[in-house]
């Protein structure tokens, strides 16, 4: 079992997409809105300056045209807010729209405007005035008589366009909260509708996929629903399989029992019912032990034992190979088989008991599906790519072509009363292929009916 996920309770949608479209409602309207005015505001600071130079030429005009133009006459132009001033060239205010009194003023000599206009014959500048929110722009203009005519203008600044879009730019602000909830309640609807539907269906979910992103997650849902159905149909098939397999000897086991008990055997058939008691009691023994070491190792490939082998060393396959083909000398003369070997050099990081097991299965077929007077050769090395292998090669009745893929599985026999007349379970192979499967290790399996079988194991190399 996997350890649980700690769980964390999920986002929701709806909160993230509501937070997403305030942000980008509040952010656009925001930059637009201070975009807007500081565009506005550059537009009106050129409007205010080229008005101020062109009423500053007509003044000057006008001022000049007398012939000989004293300071006092510009009091004569009403400019309404406008504040004209004369400086003389050595900065001395000789006239000033605001005041009665312009030698109080301080010299001017030093405004940016005016030296501009005296080294250039115009200029303008724009300076913060002490009222708050208001800058005032000035233009200076050199006169023929060598003093300096400016014109200025107050007007609010920049700041203050912005402080009278900010009322407005609040109120957007709240509209747009507002609409992001909606927004996002209404989108989030939308979107988690077809996903909804989407589970209700698992069967379809595969083709009725609502958007391209949920690809991946389908196809892991309906994969793994897939691994689920076809492994509860091969424990369905197991359990039926191991349950037949169980039934067929204890039902002799139980009828030949009767008959000793119920007395109708007669003395003599008594010897003979005990040793088929006997066999059918041996025969099960070794079909749960078969079962017990198959669970044993389905459990070692579950717990993901071969990336990480509870008890992997290195196994000497010429000696492992000649342990089994001693032990396994008695099995072949019975069978009138003979039994050779051919151990060259060779070694794995494995399961010393585990790869006996796999070699003795393959060895004990190679003797069963044999004929009188047939021939096997257990052999191990290393081939020409390196890797080490185990083989086994027997001149016996060989498998069908169509049976060669599917003796390997659970239970499957080709010739089912030859399997259990030489005490068989059909679970030899399973074994074998899981054991080798726990090794990394892939089985090639040749075989001609009537001409005999070879199986080749070979190992990842070292
Ligand atoms: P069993 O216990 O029946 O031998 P196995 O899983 O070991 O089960 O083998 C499955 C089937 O494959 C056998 O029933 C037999 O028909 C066939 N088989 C296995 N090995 C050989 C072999 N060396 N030659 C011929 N047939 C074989």
């Amino acid at each position: 079992m996997a350890e649980p996920h700690t769980t964390r309770r999920p986002r929701s949608m709806a909160r993230m997409l509501r937070s997403a479209l305030i942000l980008l409602g509040v952010l656009s309207v925001a930059l637009s809105a201070f975009g807007a005015a500081f565009l506005f505001h550059n537009a009106f600071s050129e409007q205010v300056d080229r008005d101020l130079a062109r009423t500053a030429a007509a003044v000057a005009a006008g001022y000049e045209s007398s012939g000989t133009p004293a300071p006092e006459d510009l009091a004569r132009y009403d400019l309404g807010s406008l504040r004209l001033t004369l400086i003389a060239p050595d900065g001395a205010v000789l006239f000033d729209s605001l005041t009665d009194d312009p030698a109080a003023l301080p010299n001017h000599l030093d405004r940016p405007e005016v030296q501009q206009a005296l080294a250039g014959g115009a200029g303008q500048s724009v300076r913060h005035s002490e009222t708050a929110g208001m800058e005032t722009h000035y233009y200076a203009l050199l006169l023929a008589d060598g003093t300096v005519l400016r014109l200025a203008d107050e007007t609010s600044n920049v700041w203050s366009s912005y402080n009278r879009v900010l009322p407005l730019l609040l109120l957007a602000c709240l509209l747009i909260v507002i609409l992001g909830a909606v927004l996002a309640a209404v989108i989030t609807r939308r979107l988690v509708r077809p996903v909804t539907r989407m589970a209700e269906h698992l069967d379809t979910i595969e083709a009725d996929v609502p958007y391209e992103e949920l690809i991946p997650l389908a196809h892991t849902v309906q994969s793994d629903r897939k691994l689920r159905e076809d492994n509860e149909t091969m424990r369905r098939e197991f359990t039926a399989n191991v349950s037949h397999e169980l039934k067929t000897p204890l039902t002799s086991i139980s009828g030949y029992a009767e008959l000793i008990e119920n007395g109708m055997a007669k003395p003599e058939d008594i010897p003979a019912f005990g040793h088929r008691i006997h066999k059918e009691a041996k025969r099960m023994i070794s079909l749960v032990s078969d079962i017990l070491q198959l669970s044993e190792l389905d459990g070692m490939s579950k717990g993901n034992a071969a990336q990480n082998p509870p008890d992997f060393a290195p196994v000497d396959l010429a000696a492992l190979t000649k342990e089994v083909a001693g032990a396994m000398t008695m099995n072949a003369r019975k069978a009138y088989v003979t039994l050779q070997y051919h151990a060259a050099p060779a070694a794995v990081q494995g399961s010393r008991d585990l790869l006996t097991e796999l070699l003795t299965n393959l060895c004990d077929n190679a003797i069963r599906y044999n004929r009188p007077g047939g021939h096997v050769e257990l052999s191990c090395g290393t081939g020409p790519d390196g890797c080490p292998f185990l083989c086994v090669e027997d001149n016996g009745i060989g498998i069908p072509q169509d049976a060669q893929d599917r003796v390997f599985e659970r239970f499957y026999r080709v010739d089912k009363s030859r399997s259990k007349a030489t005490g068989g379970t059909g679970l030899g192979l399973a074994i074998v292929k899981h054991i080798a499967a726990l090794h990394g290790a892939r089985i090639e399996l040749k075989s001609t009916v009537g001409t005999g079988t070879t199986v080749r194991v070979s190992f990842p190399r070292e």
